[in-house]
């Protein structure tokens, strides 16, 4: 009987082992991919997407402000894709991110492109204007739905296909809602599972759900290079003081 009992608890602890074993991260797309967030594994991130550009950094080097040097300095090496349809307008919502960061605020940006062409650019602003609801992607559609004009694009009933909102990483809870309301196509570049709605539609309430499954945002092509800074600058807050 004891036996059985040692033998119960090794199948436990191995199972326990082999449950929490993380895989190592081993490409950029991982970077984005993998969501488990602390201040070390985003340390292991920027290392995979940066390599030498992060070696005189120690992870007790990393702050804010040394981020966004580092985002500048690389977003300046990078060429546009143009094999990746959506790569230079994820480009630009990357960008905003950045002066995002560089105004003190979550690294979230939106751009919203008519006819293949970059039209209106924003980014978040909630911090600064102790405002809950200037995510990029509101702050973008207050843009398009004050504009003169713009006026003969708004179209509450139907998407018009030819203007497209591109936001750096995947629209949260409230900007989904609203760009199903306001009927905007929308791309967006990384994927976050922990904090993008998108990819949860089915979990909203059976007439939201009915509304927002008629304008899903879907994942932008771009590189993985791009979703990965997305993603990256985003998850900055994790070195943000908050107290
Ligand atoms: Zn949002």
């Amino acid at each position: 009987m004891k036996s059985l009992v040692h033998l119960f608890c090794l199948i436990i602890i191995c199972f326990t082992v082999s449950c929490s074993k993380k895989e190592p991260l081993s490409s950029v797309e991982d970077i984005y991919k993998t969501k488990n967030e602390t201040q070390e594994v985003y340390y292991q991130k920027l290392a995979l997407l940066l390599g030498k550009e992060l070696t005189n950094y120690k992870i007790s080097d990393i702050n804010i402000e040394n981020l966004i040097k580092l985002f500048s300095n690389h977003l300046e090496k990078y060429e546009v894709d143009g094999s990746l349809s959506d790569d230079a307008f994820v480009l630009a919502s990357v960008e905003e991110a950045l002066e995002a960061l560089k105004d003190g605020e979550f690294g979230i940006g939106a751009a919203l492109v008519k006819d293949g062409k970059i039209i209106l650019r924003a980014h978040n602003s909630q911090l600064s204007n102790k405002r809950s609801d200037l995510h990029a992607e509101m702050t973008l559609i207050n843009m398009f739905e004050n504009h003169p004009e713009l006026e003969k694009h708004r179209d509450l009933f139907n998407i018009d296909e030819d203007i497209v909102l591109y936001s750096s990483t995947e629209p949260c809870p409230m900007c989904l809602t609203r760009i199903a309301i306001c009927e905007l196509a929308s791309k967006y570049g990384a994927s976050s599972d922990l904090d993008g709605m998108a990819h949860l539609i089915k979990h909203l309430p059976e007439s939201w759900k009915n509304l927002a499954q008629k304008n899903v945002p879907s994942e932008a092509i771009a590189s993985d290079e791009l979703k990965a800074l997305a993603h990256l600058m985003f998850y900055s807050f994790l070195f943000m003081d908050f107290s």
